[in-house]
């Protein structure tokens, strides 16, 4: 796990959705209240219009555990196994995802944080604005040219 360095961390539900759905972003969520932490997968298959998340599970495998379509719902779909389909991971990200596009704003008594890689492109980001930012300067481009946000 990357160190937790303030500038890592996401501040705002918008940003925070926008990184969750930017194609290639890993992030961890820690609640602050038990202290326990799931790390995410969110990956954009080819098409282009679902997000799959994983889990990180054991020996550092991702876990799939659903897909957020294209009207903003997250939910299990058939290739969810039924273990993950109850387990704390998919409870989490399923309470996260719902503050973030129900009430749109940031849940309380969590630490978010993504993991050192571009968001969009999966890629090491290696300076301090893109850092901050979540995502590289080649996808900041991109982003910009979109009109998708990543001001941080
Ligand atoms: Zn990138």
């Amino acid at each position: 796990m990357t160190d937790l360095f303030p500038e890592n961390t996401f501040t705002d539900a918008d940003e925070l959705r926008t990184f969750i759905l930017a194609g290639n972003a890993k992030f961890t969520v820690r609640s602050e209240v038990t202290l326990r932490h799931f790390t995410y997968k969110a990956r954009k298959p080819s098409d282009g219009q679902t997000t799959f998340i994983h889990r990180l599970a054991f020996g550092g495998t991702y876990v799939y555990l659903g897909t957020i379509f294209p009207n903003g719902e997250f939910t299990s779909t058939r290739k969810t196994l039924p273990s993950e389909r109850i387990g704390e991971a998919f409870v989490a990200f399923d309470w996260l995802w719902r503050w973030l596009t129900e009430k749109g704003r940031m849940p309380l008594k969590v630490t978010i944080w993504h993991e050192g890689r571009c968001g969009m492109c999966g890629r090491d980001l290696t300076d301090p604005v893109s850092v901050k930012a979540g995502y590289g300067p080649e996808c900041r481009r991109i982003m910009l040219r979109h009109g998708m946000m990543y001001d941080r």
